[in-house]
């Protein structure tokens, strides 16, 4: 089946007329950001939503990229091309550069959107684990204001968010710390593909001395379980050591034990747990590197 259920389609005004709008249709509405990932489910009626709400005129409220001393606020409606192209972004969070050059191709780049990507949830979704890894705070709006949640809080499952049916995404926030730094490592069977697995890490030093032991780790992963969101252990392992390969060993093998991956047509659930270590392992070095300024 290649077209989709009849439906209604308005276009949103305003962030207020869209929550209105939500409110009004009820479990039956649907927002349309990007639409790479909601047309393809209706074309295949995986998703039958009765009416349908574009954002896309939305750009004033919605698409932005905001850096500030010490909070980096990207809007929902923001496309994976800004999040590519923006040097303001690759320097505070080089994580996201990394992450957006294996995304898709120009032509999803173009169109798909923050907001969709996390609102999807799909467990193989890039800026999922990219978001984790920066201990990002989500921004959910209802007609009865803002509240505002962990990735932890937000992602309940596969294809299940926090988002009710009367909310919508409209802002991720992301603390700034110094000496920090990032990096996203994926592999994919090829060019463009989504990842058969992939980690991205954010570590901060302590203090900008040479010897400096890390304060603070995260690691994201992706495509290597239902909700692979903040795995404790990894950052009670990374937190006040001294960087080194050991230390990434030692996290790349809490990665393996911590994820759930399937055997599906991407590979096995032994290569994909030996990717998630061995990704771990990359995305620690390569962030500590950029962090203590060796990145060569
Ligand atoms: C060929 C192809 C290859 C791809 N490869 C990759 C890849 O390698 N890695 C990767 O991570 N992704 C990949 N994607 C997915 C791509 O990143 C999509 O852009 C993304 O999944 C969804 O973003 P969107 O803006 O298109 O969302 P949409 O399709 O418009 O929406 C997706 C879902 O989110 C909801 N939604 C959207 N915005 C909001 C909001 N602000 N508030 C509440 N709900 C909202 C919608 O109602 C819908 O349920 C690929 C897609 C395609 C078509």
């Amino acid at each position: 089946m290649q077209v989709p259920a009849p439906l209604d389609y308005e276009r949103a005004t305003s962030v207020d007329h869209a929550i209105e709008l939500l409110e009004r249709y009820g479990e039956e509405a649907r927002i349309v950001a990007g639409g790479h990932s909601l047309i393809p489910m209706m074309r295949l009626r995986i998703a039958n939503p009765e009416y349908v709400i574009d954002i896309n005129d939305l750009t004033d409220d919605l698409d932005y990229i905001r850096v500030s001393g010490d909070e980096v606020r990207i809007g929902a409606l923001t496309r994976h091309r800004a999040l590519l192209e923006s040097d303001e972004l690759a320097a505070v969070f080089p994580i996201f550069r990394d992450a957006e050059r294996v995304i898709a191709d120009p032509v999803v780049r173009n169109r798909g959107t923050l907001g969709g990507s996390l609102c999807q949830a799909d467990p193989a979704e890039d800026l999922s684990a990219v978001c984790d890894a920066l201990d990002a705070s989500c921004v959910i709006r209802s007609s009865s204001g803002d509240r505002v949640v962990t990735m932890q809080e937000f992602h309940r499952g596969p294809y299940e968010t926090a988002v009710g049916d009367a909310e919508m995404l409209t802002e991720v926030r992301f603390p700034v710390k110094p000496n920090s730094s990032s990096a996203y490592h994926k592999v994919e069977r090829r060019a463009s593909d989504w990842a058969v697995a992939s980690a991205g890490a954010a570590i901060t030093m302590a203090t900008s001395d040479p010897g400096a032991v890390i304060a603070e780790g995260r690691v994201g992963l992706c495509a290597v379980g239902p909700n692979t969101t903040h795995i404790a252990p990894i950052s009670a392992a990374l937190a006040g050591q001294p960087p080194s390969e050991e230390l990434y060993a030692t996290v790349g093998s809490i990665a393996a034990e911590n994820c759930d991956p399937d055997t599906d047509t991407r590979g096995t659930e032994a290569y994909k747990r030996h990717l998630a270590k061995e990704l771990t392992i990359r995305s620690l070095r390569t962030a500590v590197a950029r962090a203590t300024g060796q990145e060569v």
